[in-house]
């Protein structure tokens, strides 16, 4: 069985047309799926509306109807948490991740991949989004300690295996597509073209995608911390160079720069380069302690095991 995971927040606009489009997709599949949709506390009727689509068709339809709002990533894993499919497919419901490229996954997935990945190759947002979104993505990228697919958002397949590894994870800031490379996994890409959404507005405001982008880069790596430390060491060497400089021409009483020495200049600077560096310096330490602080606490797991070859027990 195949599970495609959606989670909807005020989509009422959007609801027949979606499940319509992911209907004819899965039933042209010929494999036993179902949709599970998450109503991520929506305040218009689009609950109304799912609980109509599941009466119609309850053997395909789930609705899982969260207390709240809790967010996209709260509401896809709260998703994956009640699929029941060997392979479930996370997508948006606003269309704008193409329910047709599930075909694509699928027939990656009868291949062996155990992970699918689709990557858009062209976005069809405007403004603000198409300007921050690729900067954004290159920031990840420079930022996290390994590589999570650049251009990929949460659609994709995942085998029942990551998929449980996933659900393991306990950490409460997520960011599922770097879990999902966390995880790791046979894992191969799709591309497609991303549409803009279908209709309405999008449900992601700014500072729900800021704190997405923030979790992204936060939980995949303590470089932003490491940066201190290497601020503080390259502050460090200048001054004992500078002070190296300083400390000759007041000694031999020539000037700098053509301009006598001023009484007072070399000490002044020297201890306020000398305590600049030297907290920097002691911050960055703080930070290496807090960065394995902060991997601990969040327990993810030392490594995940696939398959172990093993001779059975009576051969030996
Ligand atoms: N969504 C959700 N909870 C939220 C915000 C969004 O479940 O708090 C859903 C929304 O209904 C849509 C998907 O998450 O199906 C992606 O949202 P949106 O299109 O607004 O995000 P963007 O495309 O800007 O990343
Ligand atoms: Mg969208």
């Amino acid at each position: 069985m195949i599970s495609v995971v959606i989670p909807i927040y005020n989509e009422g606009e959007l609801i027949h047309r979606l499940h319509r489009e992911v209907a004819d997709v899965m039933n042209g599949t010929g494999r036993s799926w179902e949709v599970i949709y998450v109503n991520d506390g929506s305040r218009d009727n689009s609950l109304d509306l799912l609980r109509s689509k599941h009466e119609t068709d309850p053997k395909h339809v789930v609705v899982v109807d969260l207390s709240r709002n809790w967010g996209h990533q709260a509401a896809l894993t709260s998703g994956l948490s009640v699929a029941r499919g060997e392979a479930i497919v996370m997508m948006d419901g606003d269309l704008q991740d193409p329910p047709r490229v599930i075909l694509d996954m699928l027939s990656e997935w009868d291949k062996g991949w155990q992970v699918v990945v689709a990557e858009r190759s062209s976005r069809a947002e405007g403004g603000f989004r198409a300007l921050m979104f690729p900067l954004f993505y290159k920031m990840l990228g420079f930022m996290s300690d390994y590589p999570i697919p650049l251009n990929a958002g949460i659609f994709g397949l995942l085998d029942r295996k990551p998929l449980d590894s996933i659900l393991n994870l306990t950490e409460t800031n997520r960011y599922l597509p770097g879990l999902r490379s966390w995880v790791g996994y046979r894992t191969t890409v799709v591309y497609y073209d991303r549409a803009d959404r279908a209709e309405g507005e999008p449900k992601q405001t700014f500072w729900k995608l800021l704190k997405y982008g923030l979790d992204a880069i936060f939980s995949f790596s303590y470089k932003p911390l490491r940066l201190t430390l290497f601020v503080g060491l390259i502050s460090a060497s200048f001054l004992m160079m500078f002070c190296f400089i300083l400390v000759v021409c007041r000694l031999l009483d020539i000037g700098l720069f053509g301009q006598p020495v001023v009484f007072g200049y070399t000490s002044t600077l020297i201890s306020i380069l000398f305590l600049g560096s030297a907290q920097l310096i002691g911050i960055g330490i703080l930070g290496e302690y807090i960065g394995r602080i902060y991997d601990e606490v969040k327990r993810r797991p030392l490594f995940i095991i696939d398959k172990v070859y093993r001779a059975p027990a009576d051969s030996a």
